[in-house]
């Protein structure tokens, strides 16, 4: 995806109200990101473990979503990402609940996902992190990347509603 900015991070966000907006905490390591092999770019919010944020690139310009993460069970196991179909053991794989955008989401609608824990499902896709374990497949990283994008596509039609 191309580089953004804080400002047009901050101003995607379908799921949240203008004061969540202003409030959540966006990486500051922007600069460093390697945005030309992420698809989207996803983060944790480092001072609160339930929040997570993802924000991705669509025909109508940024589409970010806020996201809460369900606690851990501790349990050892094997879980998939639908976004990437990467499996992780443990705590790799997290379920994250957005709220609905509009007004859906006020009455309290929500659309869950399970997803890489770290939201770096582009990166695992490109081998450019170790899950440890990944589908055995003959697809090629353009085609996984197309999957994983139309995944993603799914998943924000149905926050968006
Ligand atoms: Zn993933």
């Amino acid at each position: 995806m191309m580089p953004t900015t804080e400002t047009e991070i901050r101003a995607s966000f379908v799921n949240c109200t203008k004061g969540e907006t202003k409030r959540l905490a966006v990486p500051r390591d922007l600069a460093d990101r390697p945005w030309a092999d992420l698809d989207f770019l996803g983060w944790r919010d480092p001072a609160a473990d339930e929040r997570a944020y993802l924000v991705a690139e669509s025909d109508t310009g940024l589409v970010g979503v806020a996201l809460r993460v369900a606690p851990q069970t501790g349990r050892a196991r094997r879980n998939m990402c639908s976004l990437c179909l990467t499996t992780h053991t443990g705590d790799g794989v997290s379920l994250m609940t957005a709220r609905k955008a509009g007004r859906d989401g006020r009455q309290g609608n929500s659309v869950g996902a399970y997803i890489c824990a770290d939201l770096a499902c582009s990166l695992y896709l490109r081998g450019k992190r170790d899950a440890g374990r990944r589908l055995d497949e003959t697809l090629t990283v353009p085609q996984k990347v197309e999957r994983t994008t139309a995944n993603l596509a799914a998943f924000l039609r149905k926050v968006l509603g």
